[in-house]
């Protein structure tokens, strides 16, 4: 997980709730209809739309695995679920979008947390600077509520992510290595951290970017 940056709120979203009584949009389960009256969905992927604008806020990553995403293969997702927070169902800083989240029996994410809320991640703030990574591709925190999050609400130590995790550091070890033999400075590691903290031309993050910088930080530290 890392801070989300959101943008502009979606101008679907925006008018949606122009039309709905406030009454209406604190009781009733009004998101879905949203869903079906302006047809979102990966067909119209013009600016404005909602599920376009998360994936561009997000750099085309899931929320919480920072796994690859795209229109389709993704869910919207109620941070405050919906179910219990009716005020907030088409509030713009309470929707995000994740992945479809893993298979019966090994569910993450969005899919994961179900109904349940999350005790200690805010993805609006720095939640990166409260995790760890381990070289094993694992996800830790020193924070027990965050801790619980991170394994019993998300899942995000499931044997996959580990193992995409444990294969994206192994990638940046053998393009470091690749890119320079001998001695690394500072500034030479800053040029392939700054990278990662920005968005590449078709306005992606890359996989994993979370941990990708928490690396290449710590190296930067020890020199
Ligand atoms: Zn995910």
């Amino acid at each position: 997980m890392i801070k989300i940056n959101k943008g502009i709120e979606p101008k679907t979203l925006t008018k949606y709730r122009a039309s709905i009584s406030l009454k209406d949009r604190e009781g009733k389960s009004i998101y879905e209809n949203f869903e079906h009256k302006t047809q979102e969905g990966c067909n119209s992927k013009e600016v404005g739309n909602l599920r376009f604008q998360l994936l561009e806020d997000q750099g085309y990553v899931c929320c919480y695995c920072l796994s690859r995403i795209g229109c389709y293969k993704s869910k919207i997702e109620h941070f405050k679920p919906q179910s219990k927070h009716r005020n907030l169902q088409i509030n713009y800083k309470n929707l995000f979008i994740s992945c479809s989240g893993g298979f019966n029996g090994n569910f993450r994410c969005d899919t994961k947390k179900g109904d349940d809320e999350l005790s200690s991640v805010d993805l609006l703030t720095n939640i990166e600077n409260h995790i760890s990574y381990k070289k094993t591709g694992d996800i830790i925190s020193n924070e027990q509520f965050l801790e619980e999050d991170i394994n019993k609400i998300l899942n995000l130590n499931s044997p996959i992510l580990i193992e995409l995790r444990k294969q994206t550091y192994s990638d940046l070890i053998v393009l470091m290595k690749r890119q320079k033999s001998g001695t690394w400075t500072k500034s030479s590691i800053q040029k392939i951290l700054n990278k990662y903290k920005q968005k590449n031309k078709k306005g992606q993050y890359a996989e994993h970017y979370g941990m990708l910088i928490y690396f290449l930080q710590k190296k930067i530290s020890k020199l």
